[in-house]
């Protein structure tokens, strides 16, 4: 019993964070011969757990247990001989478990590099880099003969003077061979990190614009210490990445490191490229694409302060730096900085919390910021700046709106758009076509009977992809061959409605040349050295038309382009999310902003079947900035966010029945809990896709004025919800400020 108690004779409790979905922590004791001063949260120990050995984080040190004795287990041994987390993060971590009502143990899965959550020690793997000397071109001459391959490996090391790393120089001789020069000075060694992961900065950046008026007023009220959250408000092309880089020039300089946040890297290579160009100090860059390797050495370099910059997606909100000094989230109101599956949270408000709890200022840029900053930098909690214009010459695109009504369409595309395209190609320059629908056609239907191709497994129906000779769909995984008949009643007459970008590029392709029309997607786009195959077509300026995704529309700098047409805004003009118009006026601007960014100035056109409608009469008036206007005064009449705050309960289950069932229980209990304020409870409803990947889907949305009175309901009704009988045959989740309803 007394191994169990520290000198004072209390004892020590271990609250450890486990891999699971249960609420909170679990209880241990401390391992045999771990005394209570080597104990401190945020390391990880090792624990039994039902049969099985697991890895947890040490979340918390108690001195009761909440188990009786007799259940309370030992744990097997600690890991780490300090914290692997930093306490801001830890901090962090305790407070996203509360806000997001998720069990900690999945909030540190998310936080952890995977090769951490098995055990694997702290550290990045070490790279031999060798380097000539001044003894190298005489050692060259002397081992010519006797040892022809020595010679030759000097010589190779004679025309990399900045070194060459062991993994970029295939062919090399052995490392005893290589020590046996370095033994007669023939050769120097060092290590360090993978240069693949954090090349060496430039020994001469290169040179930084002069600032524009806007630019320099703007950096001039961003203070350099303490927390403050600044919206950068800058259209398109204006210069809000080379205000990112002066900030963080200037963190670098004061010895401090400097996190970027951003929606996407596969897609912007042109970031990563510009940041390592300009900044002195190695910027380390944390995206999907990382093996767990380059994750964790990525990371241990962010912990140990060698990676002056870290440039990552969502998941870097939770990478430990030794010397934080400023945080930046560029494009801060695009959904992809939302975690929306399992573990759901968004980047950006984390990122304004961490920033806040060290005392470091916060930067938010986007050229269409979501509402929620922009009611914050309203009412004073952020600063706002703004850059109304291009640098230079270059001037915001034109719009125009081209009503479809009773036009002719050619792949839906209407005259003027063709002639738009047409002018572009005759100027040498490049056109864009914008179309945020992959594959052939989104529709596969039977001429003689109506029957149409749709998913077995979804709401949906199937996108007809014809040079894979595919349906596939677009929301579960299935594939399947294109009939040659109908299903149902064997006629030929299949017939492909409506347009996909493959279908507008095939046509583009038969008026304009095939090799004047270039198509980027996520079909012709897979691995990401596609894209930057496909990305480096776009820029060796030859003219072309372009027709993309969304993929195109986000941070790419196209110097020949100077027409845009966004071929279809119709359908998000009547969806049902309250969110659509504003995710519709943000994507057109930012197509929009592609157009036009040196001296030429650009075109945008708009085809719609509503050119009355006042979302896009008020956008191509008074730009996006008049649009949220307009749509923050609509949201405030309709007690819709940011003036208002949700949460929505999900169920699904492969029944119709129990998802509706399981909520209607949760209602009740809702219902019946305290309420400080009130809290509206809707539904539970079927989701807009009320069948995915055959399960049925039903939500439960929860509404208040006050974010406090949501959160106090939460924390009441919450935790009794899992004992609910109705919970059994569903799989249920809370997500937290929804960005979507889907
Ligand atoms: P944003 O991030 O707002 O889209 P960028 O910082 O990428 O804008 O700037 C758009 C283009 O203008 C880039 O090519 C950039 O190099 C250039 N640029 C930015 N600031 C200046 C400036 N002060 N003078 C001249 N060119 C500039
Ligand atoms: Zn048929
Ligand atoms: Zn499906």
């Amino acid at each position: 019993m007394n191994s169990q108690h520290d000198e004072s004779g209390t004892l020590s409790i271990l609250r450890v964070a486990l891999p699971c979905p249960r609420p909170s922590c679990f209880d241990y004791l401390p391992p045999v011969g771990i005394r209570r001063e080597a104990l401190q949260p945020g390391q990880r120990v090792e624990v039994p757990f039902g049969p099985r050995r697991v890895i947890g984080l040490l979340w918390d040190i108690a001195p009761h247990a909440r188990v009786s004795p007799a259940r309370l287990r030992r744990a097997l041994r600690l890991l780490d001989p300090s914290p692997l987390l930093p306490p801001d993060l830890l901090d962090l971590l305790h407070w996203a478990a509360r806000y997001y009502h998720h069990p900690v143990g999945e909030v540190v899965q998310a936080a952890l590099p995977a090769l951490l959550r098995q055990g694997r020690p702290p550290a990045w793997r070490e790279v031999r880099r060798w380097f000539p000397t001044p003894e190298t071109a005489r050692g060259c001459e002397a081992l010519d003969r006797r040892a022809p391959r020595q010679a030759q490996a000097l010589r190779t090391l004679l025309e990399h003077p900045q070194g060459l790393a062991e993994t970029d120089w295939p062919g090399r001789p052995s490392l005893a061979v290589l020590r046996r020069l370095e033994a007669r000075g023939l050769v120097r060694c060092e290590s360090g990190p993978d240069p693949g992961l954090v090349p060496a900065p430039p020994q001469v950046p290169a040179p930084a614009p002069t600032l524009t008026r806007e630019q320099r007023a703007a950096l001039a009220q961003l203070p350099e210490r303490g927390f403050a959250c600044h919206l950068l408000e800058g259209v398109t092309g204006s210069g809000k990445t080379e205000i990112y880089l002066r900030l963080i020039a200037q963190c670098l300089e004061r010895g401090r490191q400097a996190l970027l946040l951003v929606p996407e890297i596969g897609l912007t290579p042109q970031l990563v490229a510009r940041l390592r160009a300009r900044l002195p100090a190695p910027v380390a860059v944390l995206h999907s694409g990382l093996g767990d390797r380059e994750r964790l050495d990525a990371w241990c370099l962010a912990r140990e302060g060698r990676a002056g910059v870290v440039l990552g997606t969502r998941s870097a909100v939770f990478t430990p730096l030794a010397r934080p000094g400023l945080f930046i989230v560029d494009e801060e109101h695009d959904p992809s900085l939302a975690q929306q599956e399992g573990f759901r949270y968004s980047a950006r408000d984390l990122l304004v919390w961490r920033a806040r709890r060290l005392g470091i200022p916060v930067l938010l840029g986007s050229a269409t910021p979501s509402l929620e900053s922009l009611r914050n930098a309203r009412e004073g909690r952020y600063g706002h700046l703004r850059l109304r214009r291009r640098p230079g010459r270059s001037r915001a695109p034109a719009r125009r709106l081209i009503d479809l009504r009773g036009r002719p369409l050619e792949a839906g595309l209407s005259a003027p758009a063709i002639a738009a395209l047409e002018s572009a190609l005759a100027a040498g320059e490049q056109a864009l076509v914008f179309l945020n629908r992959r594959g052939f056609a989104p529709v596969l239907l039977c001429h003689d009977c109506g029957w149409l191709a749709a998913c077995t497994r979804c709401d949906a129906r199937y996108t007809y992809h014809r040079r894979a000779g595919e349906l596939r769909c677009h929301h579960c995984a299935a594939v399947r061959p294109v009939p040659r008949t109908c299903p149902a009643c064997g006629s030929q007459s299949l017939i492909a409605v409506g347009e996909g970008t493959e279908r507008l590029e095939a046509h583009l392709a038969e008026r304009f040349g095939p090799e004047r029309v270039l198509r980027i997607d996520r079909d012709t786009a897979r691995g990401r050295h596609r894209l930057e195959d496909l990305l480096r077509r776009v820029l060796s300026g030859e003219p072309l038309v372009l027709v993309g995704t969304q993929m195109l529309a986000k941070g790419h700098d196209f110097p020949r382009l100077t027409r845009v047409v966004i071929a279809g805004a119709d359908q998000a003009l009547y969806s049902l999310d309250f969110r659509a118009g504003e995710r519709l006026a943000q994507r057109i601007e930012q197509v929009a902003g592609r157009a036009g960014r040196r001296e030429r100035p650009g075109e945008v056109l708009i085809q719609t079947h509503f050119p009355d409608h006042p979302l896009l009469q008020t956008l191509v008036r008074e730009g996006y900035a008049g649009f949220a206007r307009q749509a923050l005064a609509e949201r405030r009449a309709a007690g819709l966010p940011p003036y208002a705050h949700l949460a929505l309960l999900r169920a699904e289950a492969p029944a119709q029945e129990p998802p509706e069932a399981f909520l209607a229980a949760a209602r009740a209990r809702l219902e019946s809990a305290p309420m400080a304020a009130p809290v509206t409870l809707l539904g539970p409803a079927p989701a807009p896709m009320a069948r995915r990947q055959g399960r049925h889907r039903a939500h439960l949305l929860l509404l208040a004025h006050r974010r406090t009175a949501l959160h106090a309901l939460l924390d009441h009704a919450l935790p009794t919800l899992e004992a609910l009988p109705e919970a059994r045959r569903v799989r249920w989740s809370l997500d937290v400020d929804p960005v979507d309803l889907y």
